[in-house]
């Protein structure tokens, strides 16, 4: 007797979020022309994927039924689930999504006058271990897909009512140059006007300096922006804060910064009595000048790992004003969503941090909710 072998179902039919919109044109128009139906629906299809979203294929009422059946046996029209959802007192909202295999995500959308920035995951998970990071901790799981990475704006946009972005962070979890392949395309779903049609400057790479990513952003021809995490001036220390300064250390990432065609941000998380001190501020600003950075100085956010405090608002302000006295533009952030946990990786880590893959010296810190 034979026993049948267990595997994962795995769904052979493609995601139509994972499409560029050209690909849409050519594989959903393939398949209508096939059919014997006009290839301009192809075309109006896509704004039903992004720009005035439908939760299902089912809901496609514009298209016969007959033809809806047949769009779903060949192309998925995935959603993530939403697992949770907090609001801060300061309005700062903050979703954990889970994915088809579980895996779960974070999006926080944070509401500042007429703005509205979407803070987005590119992985589950991250592999790099900065010592302050939440998700850091976690350890890496999963690179997302394009459909992954930008369903999450349209996610927002099919709650009632929709929630939608004026600009877009990668600042959530994971390192988005460490998964350009999916990142390339969900740029393009971000930013192309038949997709999402959110500017390109108002679109930031966060990275910690992966240079060959940094060069494939370079490469596309719209302005998206790089912000490059840069948390230390020296490399000892950059080196003990970020182990991936081995691999791209502090003089290589400035360089590819100096190189890069438009305006680079500097991130800077305030660590109290680690890399706040007048000589951080002189050299931070030293690297600045030379790659005409601007500066962000983020206070940090509790609750990441073990061993940090954050640098008091007064010497924030006082190494921002040092900074200043040497030609740099510096800007202070404000915490949001201090309340809801809402730095990188940390409501995930409440929600699941018993079954992630965490060091056991770090549970003391996360709070299970
Ligand atoms: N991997 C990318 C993007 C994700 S993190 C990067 O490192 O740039 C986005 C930013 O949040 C980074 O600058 C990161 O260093 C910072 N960050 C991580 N944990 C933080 C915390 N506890 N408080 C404040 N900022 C934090």
């Amino acid at each position: 007797m034979t026993l049948p072998v267990l595997r994962p179902t795995v769904d052979p039919r493609p995601s139509l979020l994972d499409l560029a919109p050209d690909d849409v044109l050519e594989q959903v128009g393939a398949f209508f022309a096939e059919r014997g139906e006009p290839a301009y629906r192809a075309k109006q299809l896509l704004p039903r994927l992004w720009a005035r979203p439908v939760a299902t294929i089912d809901e496609l009422t514009e298209l016969p039924l007959a033809t809806r059946a047949a769009l779903s046996e060949r192309f998925r029209l995935p959603r993530l689930t939403l697992a949770a959802r907090q609001r801060s007192s300061d309005g700062t909202e903050k979703f954990l999504f889970r994915l088809h295999d579980g895996q779960t995500i974070e999006t926080v959308a944070i509401p500042d006058g007429q703005r509205m920035t979407f803070c987005i995951s590119s992985q589950a998970g991250c592999a790099l271990r900065c010592a302050f990071c939440a998700t850091g901790v976690m350890g890496f799981q999963r690179n997302l897909t394009a459909g992954e990475i930008a369903g999450q704006v349209r996610e927002l946009a099919l709650l009632d009512p929709p929630i939608l972005p004026t600009n877009i962070v990668f600042m959530g979890m994971g390192e988005p140059l460490m998964n350009w392949s999916a990142v390339d395309v969900a740029l393009t779903l971000l930013n192309d006007p038949r997709a999402l049609g959110i500017g390109a400057r108002h679109i930031t790479v966060s990275t910690v300096g992966v240079l060959p990513g940094i060069e494939a952003l370079a490469a596309r021809p719209e302005q998206f922006r790089l912000a490059i995490s840069v948390h230390a001036p020296f490399d000892d220390l950059r080196h003990d804060l970020m182990p991936v300064n081995v691999k791209y250390p502090l003089s290589s990432v400035i360089a590819a910064a100096k190189d890069f065609d438009r305006r680079v941000t500097f991130e800077y998380v305030m660590l109290g009595g680690v890399n706040d001190r007048p000589e951080h501020a002189d050299a931070l600003a030293h690297l600045a000048r030379e790659c005409r950075a601007f500066v962000n100085l983020i206070p940090l956010h509790p609750g990441g790992s073990l061993g940090f405090h954050p640098t008091p608002a007064m010497e924030i302000s006082r190494f921002a004003r040092r900074m200043r006295e040497q030609g740099v533009e510096v800007a202070i952030r404000r915490s949001r969503g201090l309340d809801i946990a809402a730095a990188c990786g940390q409501l995930r880590t409440e929600k699941v941090g018993r079954r992630a893959p965490v060091a056991t010296e770090a549970h003391g810190q996360v709070e299970l909710a």
